[in-house]
């Protein structure tokens, strides 16, 4: 592996340094198909040691499995807890559906916490909150969590959803400084970049961005997306022949994507979700390929041309409406 390191970038004001390449746990709770502890130690320690400081799950990955094999991966590394930055969330549970309540949300924490092997999280997101009532999350839910920061369990707040208006919404709603970091998904990537709007919004609040899922849940790699993917059959063509393109070329799509997404420097990291040794391995180099080369502009547009027809389309997603 090369030895230029990974890059860190600041996220918004919490003094944070985040990896560019984050490492998503959902894949730990098998959400993307099976995968042993063994293999999911290994693809965390290589992770760490290619430079990724910054890991994260959700109590709702796998029924809690994420983060169990997040804490034993953690856990084994061995290394002063300040080198690396976990998150996790409250609010979405595979079991019982949504909870933002003040006393759901502070029990959440203790059990994620138990969960991780960990005395704190740096950063604990409410979980899709397009789900919930957002005027619930300003008045009830942000509150529980200040209390959490102020506990020492929790050092930065965030929030997480698919449909954009959602940050908006609460951040024009809460104090500045009251919500540290959002967490957008599927809204940053060749065939989706409607993130970028809101950019600018984001950093005059002072907000850090983590933008997840760059390979589309899948749907921008060679290998079928799993069931459960929410997007049209459309959008799924649309990816599929892109990749088949990549692949005649002899080009890796999920290379590609990844360092597209990457590309946008007001983003502070991007988070895939990971589950092998191969996959962090591939996923560095390439954030490294384009910190050295640059991005690969002609294969980019070829594959741009392919997705224009599906060009920001995404899929319904919780309760909420703008
Ligand atoms: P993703 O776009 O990162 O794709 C993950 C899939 O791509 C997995 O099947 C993974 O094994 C595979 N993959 C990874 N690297 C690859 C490579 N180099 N080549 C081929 N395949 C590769 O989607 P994701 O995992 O859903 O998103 C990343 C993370 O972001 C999640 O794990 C989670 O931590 C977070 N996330 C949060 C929310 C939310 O808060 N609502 C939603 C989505 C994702």
């Amino acid at each position: 592996m090369a030895a230029t390191p990974l890059e860190l970038r600041p996220l918004g004001n919490t003094g944070l340094k985040v990896s560019c390449v984050g490492f998503g746990a959902s894949p730990l709770g098998k959400v993307f198909g099976e995968v042993s502890e063994s293999d999911a130690i290994a693809a965390v320690r290589q992770a760490f040691s290619l430079g990724i400081n910054f890991f994260d799950t959700s109590p709702y990955y796998g029924r809690t499995l994420s983060e169990k094999m997040l804490g034993k991966a953690l856990k084994a590394l061995g290394v002063p807890r300040n080198e690396y930055i976990v998150s996790t969330k409250c609010g979405r549970y595979s079991t019982d559906g949504f909870d933002f309540s003040a006393e759901g949300v502070t029990r959440s924490i203790d059990e994620s916490l138990e969960r991780l092997q960990l005395d704190y999280v740096d950063i604990l997101h409410c979980h899709d909150i397009e789900f919930g009532s957002l005027d619930q999350i300003v008045n009830e839910t942000i509150p529980a969590l200040l209390k959490l920061k102020e506990a020492g369990k929790v050092k930065f707040i965030g929030i997480t959803g698919l449909p954009l208006g959602i940050f908006t919404y609460v951040l024009d709603r809460v104090p500045p400084g009251t919500i540290d970091v959002i967490m957008s998904y599927c809204h940053y990537s060749i065939n989706d970049t409607t993130l970028e709007d809101l950019l600018p919004y984001l950093k005059s609040k002072g907000v850090g961005v983590i933008s997840a899922s760059p390979l589309a849940m899948g749907l921008l790699t060679e290998s079928d997306p799993p069931d459960w993917h929410p997007a049209s059959p459309e959008i799924k063509a649309a990816c599929q022949a892109a990749a088949a393109y990549c692949k005649e070329k002899g080009k890796n799509i999920s290379k590609l994507a990844l360092q597209y997404s990457l590309s946008n420097k007001d983003i502070s990291t991007i988070l895939v979700g990971m589950k092998s040794v191969k996959e962090v391995n591939d996923n560095v180099s390439a954030a490294i390929e384009l910190a050295t080369f640059g991005k690969d502009q002609e294969t980019l547009s070829e594959i741009e041309r392919i997705l224009k027809p599906v060009k920001n389309q995404t899929w319904p997603s919780g309760i909420w409406q703008s």
